[in-house]
């Protein structure tokens, strides 16, 4: 535990910010949930263990993490801005109905880069892949 907040420190620091209670409860709150949650979330979760916070530190301090590498930004067009707390590379996959982002444990497909390399001729350093669908919940309430 202890050796984790030094890693978090250690982040934090490279980018020249401190380590703050609102820092640590916002990246607390986002590690503990599976949900991409927006900042409105993160917000109403964030208040009950800090009252008075404020959404402008909610959105400041979501950018400080993101700066340092400690949470990603997950951009589905302007209006919904998620976030997730496992930075490591992972898919996503949306429910087109409900609208929930949910983890893929998937290794990354390492192949299709390959296979860009050779039909482009880039040096390929990355590539994104999003999955769309339909949820188990929302398809089952689609059959009865
Ligand atoms: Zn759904
Ligand atoms: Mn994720």
């Amino acid at each position: 535990m202890i050796e984790q907040e030094e890693e978090i420190r250690k982040k934090l620091a490279e980018k020249g910010y401190r380590l703050t209670k609102q820092r640590q409860v916002v990246l607390e709150v986002l590690r503990g949930t599976q949900s991409h949650p927006n900042a409105d979330w993160i917000y109403q979760e964030v208040r009950k263990r800090m009252p008075n916070v404020s959404l402008g530190t909610i959105y400041r301090t979501l950018n400080v993490l993101k700066d340092a590498g400690l949470i990603q930004e997950l951009n589905y067009g302007s209006s919904s801005r998620r976030y997730d707390g496992k930075v490591t590379s992972h898919y996503h996959i949306t429910c087109i109905k409900c609208g929930r982002v949910m983890d893929i444990d998937l290794p990354p497909f390492v192949e299709l880069e390959h296979r860009a390399e050779a039909v482009t001729g880039f040096k390929v350093t990355g590539h994104r892949l999003e999955f769309y669908g339909i949820c188990p919940e929302c398809y089952s309430s689609l059959k009865r």
